[in-house]
Formats: C-alpha cells, structure tokens, sequence
C-alpha cells in the first residue's frame, strides 16, 4: 500500500495504472494477429497508446484485453518517480516468463523509459526485443517485422517536429462520452526535478486543423466532452500559414469551444507563468469551457520554487489565483504538490501548507520527491531530504489536502450544477455518475428517469463526501 493510500487520499491518475486497454464496442475489423498494451503515467501516456493502436490496426493488429492470446506485448512507460520505472520493470520480468511458454511472442518497450533504459531492456537483461521512444511510433511496424526475424530492434529519436497530427486515435477503453485529444507534445520548461524535457524531447504544436477537426468527429460519434492534453497548454503556438493566422491557446480553446455548446472542453496542463488573462476571458465567455484549472504549484517556497527553476514566486502564483478568482468566480482549481525536495527546510514546507490553505484547492496530485538521473536537480543539488520526513510532509499534505477537499465539497451542498452522466456509479449500477463544470464528480440515484450516457442533468447537491457530491436530480 503507497503512503498515498495510507493517507487515505485517492489519486484517480493511480488507478489507472498498467490499465490493459482494448476499442470499446465490436470492433468489426478482422485481425491476422493480436497485440495487448499496458499504459502507465500521465494521461499523455494513456492518449498515446490510442496512437499506437491506429498505427497497429493499420497493420492487421487488434487489439486484445487478454495477454495470453497476443502475438505482441507493449508497455507503455513512464519514468516521472522511481516507482513508476520499479513497476514497469517487474512487469517485463512477468512477460519474460511468459514468453517462454511461447515462442514468438514479442514483447516491446514504448515512451519514456525506452532512450534511458534501451540497452539494459534488449542486451544486459534482454527482457524485451523492441524498444521505441514517444516521437517513433511510426516506425513500429517495420520494428515488429525486424524483431520478427530474431533482431532486437530499437528507435528512440526523439523528433522537433512529430506530432502525430494525421493519425486518427483509436479510442481505448472509452465511455463514449469524454476523450482526451493532444494539442502537443514535448516540454521546453526546465523544471529542476523533472525528466519530461529529457524523455519526451522539446516542445511542438499540433496542427490547429487536426485538433479541431478530430474534437468534430468525437461529437458527431457522440462524445460530449474533450480534454486538450499537454505538458504546458498555455504554451501552444500555431501559425496557420494557409489562412495567415496566429493560434494562441486562448485561440484554440475559442474554435473547439464553438464546435458545439453541447460539447464540453476542458484541458491539462497549465503553467502558473503561462496562463494569460485571454485564456482566462475566453474560459468565463464560453459555458462549455468547463470553469477548472489545474495549475501546479509544486512548492510555496519561493526559494525552493527559485531551486526548482519554476520561474515563478509564491507572491506570483498567489497573485494569479486572485486573477482566475476575479474573472472567473466560480473556478474549481486543483494542483500538484512535491514534498521534500532538495534542501526544504521545515520552515519551506510550511509554507506549502500555506499556500494549500489560502488557494482552497479542491484536489491535488501530491508527491515524494523522487531525484530522476540526467535532470538538473540530480546533477546541481543532493537529495538531502530523508526519507522520513518526506514521508511525513507528505502525509501532512494530504491530510490537509483531504480537508480542503472536504470542506469544498460540504460548501456545494445545496447547489444546482449540471451534469455530463459518463456512467454507472462505480459502486453502485442503481447510482449514475458524472461531473460538474468544476470537475467534481457528482453521484446521484437513477431512479424512474429516463437518463442515459452522455446526457445533461441538472443535479441538486444534498451531500458530500470528501472526494464525492451527492444528489439527486432538481425537476
Ligand atoms: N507538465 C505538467 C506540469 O508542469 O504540471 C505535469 C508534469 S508531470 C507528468 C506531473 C507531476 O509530477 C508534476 O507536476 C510534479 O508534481 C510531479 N513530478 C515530476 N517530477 C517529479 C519528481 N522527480 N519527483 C516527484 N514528483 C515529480
Ligand atoms: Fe516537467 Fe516542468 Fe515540463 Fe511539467 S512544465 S513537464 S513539470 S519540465
């Protein structure tokens, strides 16, 4: 059981790890062979694994829940902690074995682990025979046959310019209701602690066309809601040489937003230096621009933010979360915490906890710090922090965090939201379960109505948990 666990805090992004995934519904295509794919990390991860099962269907490959009938395993990596890559690892020792109960099967390494860890993965340990980086997957085909021939075969280029624009995801796992479509790939921040810029290469910004023409097909299949995914949203530059136009992402945000009032936009990740106050008009002009921001800050300590190399103070970032207060009042906000990095005195994390309390977030991803090799925090600064008192920093945070979630939550009793129904209630089938504008996720009892996926409802609060509103629906 993680700390995280034990603090009693959920982390929604956790339960989705190593989430073997296969289309949702009868796919009708008929497949001469099988691959599987298990997703760990980010979102991003997650979205491009729906890449790599177009790329794969393309070549005759479907798509599998199962292992055992698969002619190709895939592990799609992720090396953001320590933990993460310790997973994935035990995981290629599992199919190794497996492989020698079946020979031919091959067994194959994608995104972020695959530059750092290739030549341990295919030669010291040879636990896989294909190794491909986020920015290859296009040559996956031609490394499937390669390794088919008893070569191990290996891309790991990273790109300046893929961005997988053409290539229409294959929806894995979907509810039929919310996807994730990515706007860009890559980071140009160098964050301290943080080895994305290293795994995933520099910045780049997909074609607006693309992004807005695969939003289009989502709603006419009946999708009500798209998540704009990037490390660093407010970043995304495009020019339009064929219509002569500049696209900001307060630009974006405005043409996916006028696709349809019925179909919700939100988005992830925004950098506290990044996001413009003609982001934050845009979010309050349009009502299917859902009001949440997830706006990492980390650390509240201007001098651990300074070390961290996030370019911002916490006057600064304070200073903004009055702004996104200001002009758009009812805003959900959440954020990502680090506890322990290099050098935090108590005195640091305090200030953490000060931040916390005065932003009222409703949520946070919150963590240990975890000294990734190659980054600049590995090679400038020591890990110095012990472990034990990471751990009970951590602990104090999400302990904090679970009040702050909590009393938000009791605040909405009584409140009418409306509601975008993604589902049954996990658990219970005789409860649907949505969320709100703000990202909050909304249970209430199905009843005699006639709802269904996909629909709005508008739902009067009654009650709360920490991590959940209860309610029924307001008639
Ligand atoms: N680009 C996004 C951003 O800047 O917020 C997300 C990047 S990362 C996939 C998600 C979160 O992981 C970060 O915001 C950070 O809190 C956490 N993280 C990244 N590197 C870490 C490390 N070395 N140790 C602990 N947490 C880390
Ligand atoms: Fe990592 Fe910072 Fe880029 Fe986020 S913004 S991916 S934390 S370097």
């Amino acid at each position: 059981m993680s700390m995280l666990d034990l603090a009693g805090h959920k982390i929604h992004d956790e339960n989705r790890q190593g989430e073997a995934v296969a289309p949702f519904g009868g796919d009708p295509n008929k497949y001469h062979k099988r691959f599987y794919i298990e997703s760990y990390g980010c979102q991003m991860n997650f979205s491009d694994s729906e890449i790599v099962a177009s790329i794969l269907n393309g070549e005759g490959f479907g798509a599998t829940r199962n292992y055992e009938e698969a002619d190709l395993v895939l592990i799609n990596t992720c090396s953001i902690r320590e933990k993460a890559e310790q997973t994935v690892r035990k995981r290629l020792t599992e199919f190794k074995k497996l492989k020698q109960n079946k020979p031919g099967l091959l067994v194959g390494v994608l995104g972020c682990m695959a530059e750092r860890l290739k030549s341990k993965f295919l030669e010291e340990e040879q636990l896989v025979d294909i190794v491909v980086g986020p920015d290859a997957y296009r040559s996956l085909p031609a490394l499937v046959e390669e390794a088919e021939t008893g070569q191990k075969s290996v891309n790991v280029l990273l790109s300046r310019d893929e961005t997988y624009a053409d290539i229409s995801p294959v929806r894995l796992d979907s509810n039929g209701v919310t996807a994730f479509v990515s706007i860009m790939r890559g980071c140009n921040n160098m964050c301290s602690f943080c080895v994305v810029p290293f795994t995933r290469g520099r910045e780049r910004s997909r074609d607006t066309v693309s992004i807005v023409k695969e939003c289009q097909d989502l709603f006419n299949k009946g999708y009500k809601e798209v998540t704009l995914l990037g490390q660093n949203v407010d970043s995304y530059y495009f020019v339009d040489e064929a219509n002569d136009e500049i696209i900001t992402f307060a630009k974006l945000l405005e043409k996916v937003a006028l696709i349809s009032p019925l179909l919700r936009v939100r988005f992830s990740t925004s950098h506290p230096k990044d996001i413009t106050d003609d982001v934050l008009h845009t979010i309050a002009k349009y009502e299917n621009i859902c009001k949440y921001i997830h706006l990492p800050v980390q650390s509240g300590s201007t001098r651990v933010l300074q070390l961290m190399n996030r370019t911002y103070t916490k006057e600064w970032y304070l200073a903004k979360v009055e702004r996104i207060r200001e002009i758009i009042p009812d805003c959900g906000i959440s954020s990502d915490v680090i506890a322990g990095f290099c050098t935090e005195a108590e005195e640091d994390h305090l200030e953490t906890l000060h931040v916390m309390q005065y932003c009222k977030y409703d949520m946070s991803y919150m963590f240990i710090y975890s000294e990734r090799p190659g980054t600049l925090a590995q090679r400038r600064y020591s890990d110095d922090i012990p472990e034990e008192i990471k751990k009970r920093r951590l602990i104090e945070i999400v302990g904090l965090q679970n009040r702050l979630s909590f009393e938000s939550n009791q605040k909405d009793i009584g409140k009418t939201f409306k509601v975008l129904i993604e589902g049954d209630s996990k658990k219970s089938a005789g409860d649907w379960m949505g969320r709100n504008t703000q990202n909050k996720v909304v249970v209430f009892p199905k009843g005699n109505s006639n709802f269904k996926k996909g629909d709005y409802v508008m739902v009067k609060v009654m009650d709360s948990t920490q991590a959940t509103l209860l309610g029924k629906p307001d008639e």
